[in-house]
């Protein structure tokens, strides 16, 4: 069973809003991008690891993805952790391109692609850390940690994986995200006695679903250049800025496409940008609309909670705004 899913992480919808609205003269708008690009990245091969591990007989196993669990004032990262009644299996999923060379002799991997040579941590050896501090935490939730297996998975199919020493941790821990069918059973043969219970794997699993903190980063810490923002309901079709609202409906300037409802996305921009909340005069601001009542049939429109009296509301986006 599926103890914990995959969410659409809150730090990519942040970058993405941000990437949106920077300035587009702001020559920091392409470190931007490129943290963007990366997240994104890791998050696709996170997900097509998910895809072929859905494919795998998961009836007898707690399987929980993305998990962020504070220990001794930091916080361990699990893409995926498999609980079975014999064994804990870390698997980290890594999407990088290029050719990647493990050097485990000193914990190195190198990437190589169009020409350009870079080192990444070792996998490996991230692994085996998020191994100890699993363990760390299951001792001190008082529960007798069963032996902790970890892997790692290269989702990216055009990576070329190169082992030039032969290690054999490396053939052993790592392999192909589509080969994960063929990468658990060969546990189940090591593994032989049952360490927990049902009920201890799912009271595991309770344990770190409860301690999970998902990353939320703060974009009053990154320096944005807060009031050259790019302001305005942005175009669904032509991703132009500055949609007019009349009668009902916001109408392109640049291309003519009309919908009803694209100050959603705007207010969320909003919210992911600036906080979560919102008075009905910076609403009027950011969306660029100049008619009261119009600012309040669409602030009453959307799923927002709100505080205070009719004149001096905050608001504030309900339970399911971003779903
Ligand atoms: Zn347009």
């Amino acid at each position: 069973m599926i103890g914990k899913t995959r969410e659409y992480p809150q730090e990519i919808m942040i970058l993405e809003a941000i990437v949106r609205r920077f300035p587009p003269d702001d020559f920091r708008k392409a470190e931007f991008e490129k943290k963007l690009y990366r997240k994104r990245a890791g998050y696709k091969g996170e997900k097509t690891l998910d895809y072929f591990l859905e494919q795998v007989d998961h009836s007898e196993m707690v399987i929980l993805h993305d998990l962020r669990i504070p220990i001794n004032r930091t916080h361990f990262q699990i893409d995926t952790l498999i609980i079975t009644p014999y064994f804990l299996l870390i698997i980290d999923s890594k999407n990088y391109a290029g050719t990647l060379i493990f050097l485990p002799e000193f914990n190195q991997l190198i990437r190589v692609q169009n020409d350009i040579e870079e080192v990444f941590p070792d996998p490996i050896l991230q692994t085996k850390i998020q191994a100890s501090q699993l363990k760390a935490f299951l001792k001190k939730h008082h529960i007798t940690p069963p032996p902790i297996e970890n892997l790692v998975a290269i989702s990216n199919s055009q990576a070329i994986i190169q082992n030039p020493t032969n290690d054999k941790e490396v053939s052993y821990r790592v392999f192909r995200s589509a080969n994960v069918a063929f990468k658990i059973p060969p546990f189940y043969k090591k593994h032989t006695q049952s360490h927990v219970s049902k009920n201890e794997m799912k009271k595991i699993a309770r344990h770190l679903i409860k301690a999970h903190e998902p990353l939320v980063p703060d974009p009053k810490s990154m320096n944005l250049p807060f009031d050259k923002m790019v302001k305005g309901v942005q175009c669904p079709a032509c991703e132009a800025f500055g949609m007019d609202y009349r009668q009902g409906k916001w109408t392109c300037l640049n291309c003519g496409h009309k919908t009803a409802d694209a100050h959603i996305q705007a207010l969320k921009d909003y919210f992911l940008i600036y906080g979560p909340s919102i008075t009905s005069k910076e609403f009027r601001e950011f969306m660029k609309v100049r008619s009261p009542s119009t600012v309040k049939r669409l602030l009453s429109s959307m799923n927002l909670t709100f505080d205070g009296t009719t004149k001096g509301r905050t608001y504030f986006p309900g339970k399911s705004f971003f779903d």
